[in-house]
């Protein structure tokens, strides 16, 4: 259900999101997350899978400045038990309450309406019911929302910038961490002292719903993502 807010804040002008790149781009990223949380108040939101670990840099960044941004946690219900237990862990370690969004449509009664394992037929229909539409519909209280994608990750990110106006969502989209490479994102975890997902150091360098991913190699981490088909998003990200 969406909330009772009709209307969506107007697309911020190009040149405006310009100044904010050329201000934020060379910046660290607690910087541009400092100027959402001033700008957005409680308007802005933090998406976190607690599968990847460049979200677990954000979600540290955002409780280690104390900053009022809504931590937001998207539950196919399709997800590792690790997955499930470092969200939990993470809630305990930094003492925050993390909005836990669902699908509309239980497991149960998507397999009634359209048969088992449909991650196995038509991966793009179950994304878009157990991912696309619960962000659509999480994220439309909000004006800005941050997430953890990086420019490195796929071919699709690699336009990514610190701040994009997202027609899809009618919001402000950020991403702090565009320009860091994997091993900065480890750096900071491992001198932070930052939790992550335990499966990472098992051979599963990108972490999603557990039927869709398999251990792949360092250097090809979305190789282990929907293994045998061209899919590489689940469609989250694609198309601003
Ligand atoms: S990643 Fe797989 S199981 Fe998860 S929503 Fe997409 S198709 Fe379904």
């Amino acid at each position: 259900m969406l909330d009772s807010r009709s209307t969506r804040p107007a697309p911020w002008p190009d040149h405006a999101i310009q100044t904010l790149n050329t201000r934020f781009r060379e910046r660290p990223p607690e910087e541009l997350l400092g100027w959402a949380a001033e700008h957005f108040g409680r308007q802005v939101a933090l998406t976190v899978s607690f599968g990847g670990a460049a979200g677990m840099v954000l979600l540290d960044l955002v409780v280690r400045h104390k900053l009022p941004i809504a931590v937001v946690f998207l539950d196919t219900g399709l997800l590792f038990p690790e997955t499930y237990a470092l969200a939990e862990a993470a809630a305990r370690h930094y003492g925050i309450t993390i909005e836990r969004r669902q699908p509309g449509l239980s497991l149960e009664a998507q397999e009634c309406q359209y048969g088992p394992a449909l991650y196995a037929r038509d991966p793009d229909h179950c994304c878009t019911i157990r991912k696309v539409t619960p962000l659509r519909e999480a994220l439309h209280p909000y004006e800005a929302w941050i997430s953890g994608i990086r420019r490195d990750q796929t071919a699709q990110r690699a336009t990514t910038e610190p701040v994009q106006w997202s027609v899809k969502h009618g919001l402000l989209k950020l991403s702090p961490l565009a320009a860091w490479s994997e091993r900065e994102v480890w750096a900071y975890l491992s001198s932070h002292q930052v939790p992550y997902n335990p499966l990472l150091d098992q051979g599963y360098p990108s972490l999603g719903c557990a039927p869709c991913t398999h251990p792949a190699g360092a250097d090809a981490p979305r190789d282990g993502r929907w293994s045998g088909s061209a899919k590489t998003e689940c469609g989250l990200h694609l198309e601003l």
